[in-house]
């Protein structure tokens, strides 16, 4: 059983009024952060492309006049991001042929992925969506319920999981009518949540939302992006608290990005940090070959490297899997980092 849900007043802050006070211009980011555009490769092309969006809460979280800030590497459109490398593609993942229907992602055995929401609350420069076709992924009531049908009628899905976009960009009401769909469903056994929301706007993980997400049957498991330790503040410590709190099993997936986290040292601190909110690493993710993003790439025998010097620092629990997605597989293949 999951234990009742513990209201408290500093729970009242509304998510989306910090969603709708993002940065939207590179400009009032810099100013905030005391930085100029002479001492960062600014790209407003870039912006165009895939658009500039930080949340307050998460700028915050960057440290004022450091032009090489690892939470700023992640969100600004620089340069770089024009360059064409036949390598890297907009659909890197091949997941436009694995689309049966609007909404659906159906690749995994045993699991589904529901592309619930197409909006994200951060965008992220290195994202493998930033080229998706998500305004055909948009869809209303009446045709989520061929989405439920779907699901109904193939009987070896035991796992739902709410993707995007970011899912939690999508209101409660609507979330909470989806789980109880699928908890109708009896084959169902596993809710999936993977969303960066409780850490760019922790605010997010509030009443209303632990409400639906503990009076489900399903076994809910959140599933966070966090790339670096000093994205973890006290706000997002609180709203890790009030998930595990309610009986929601927290992981963690990171991705390995040059100029970010692409040492030994900062993934370690990162797992160590995890560990202290109850959070445990999953995936070390390589960088999905996406048009754009080549500048953030590591060589697969460079990450090897950082993970074995990983593996000395770390007790296996806090050690996440090395991974990469090959498009036609049935699950993430492990990279092999024997010497
Ligand atoms: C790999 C992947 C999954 C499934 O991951 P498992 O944890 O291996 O089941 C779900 N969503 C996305 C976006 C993925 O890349
Ligand atoms: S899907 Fe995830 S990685 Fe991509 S932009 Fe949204 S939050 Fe960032």
């Amino acid at each position: 059983m999951l234990k009742p849900i513990n209201l408290s007043t500093e729970d009242q802050t509304n998510w989306q009024s910090d969603l709708s006070q993002c940065f939207t211009a590179v400009d009032d980011l810099l100013t905030e952060l005391e930085l100029d555009r002479s001492q960062l490769s600014v790209c407003q092309r870039a912006a165009t492309q895939f658009d500039f969006k930080v949340p307050r809460p998460f700028a915050q979280r960057m440290k004022k006049g450091d032009p090489n800030d690892p939470l700023l590497a992640q969100i600004l459109p620089v340069k770089a991001e024009m360059r064409r490398d036949p390598a890297y593609i907009a659909d890197p993942l091949d997941e436009t042929s694995h689309n049966p229907i609007a909404g659906i992602v159906h690749k995994y055995r045993h699991r589904l992925l529901l592309i619930v929401s197409p909006a994200c609350a951060i965008n992220c420069r290195y994202c493998f969506r930033r080229h998706f076709p998500y305004q055909e992924n948009r869809q209303s009531k009446a045709q989520w319920q061929q989405a439920l049908t779907y699901i109904r009628g193939n009987t070896d899905i035991n796992e739902v999981i709410f993707s995007g976009g970011d899912p939690l960009a999508a209101n409660d009401r609507f979330l909470s009518w989806l789980t109880e769909q699928i908890a109708a469903i009896s084959h169902i056994k596993r809710l999936r949540i993977h969303s960066r929301l409780p850490v760019v706007i922790p605010s997010r993980i509030d009443d209303s939302f632990l409400r639906w997400a503990s009076a489900t049957r399903l076994k809910p498991i959140m599933v966070l992006h966090i790339n670096h330790s000093n994205e973890i503040d006290n706000q997002v410590t609180s709203a890790i608290e009030r998930l595990t709190n309610t009986g929601i099993r927290v992981l963690n997936q990171t991705v390995l990005l040059k100029g970010v986290n692409d040492h030994a040292a900062t993934l370690a601190a990162l797992s160590e940090r995890l560990f202290d909110c109850a959070v445990t690493p999953y995936y070390l993710h390589l960088l999905d070959p996406v048009q754009g993003a080549s500048h953030f790439d590591i060589t697969s025998d460079h990450a090897s490297q950082i993970y074995r010097e990983l593996q000395n620092m770390l007790p296996g629990f806090l050690l996440p899997k090395l991974v990469r997605e090959i498009p036609g597989k049935l699950s993430k293949t492990i990279i092999p980092t024997d010497v």
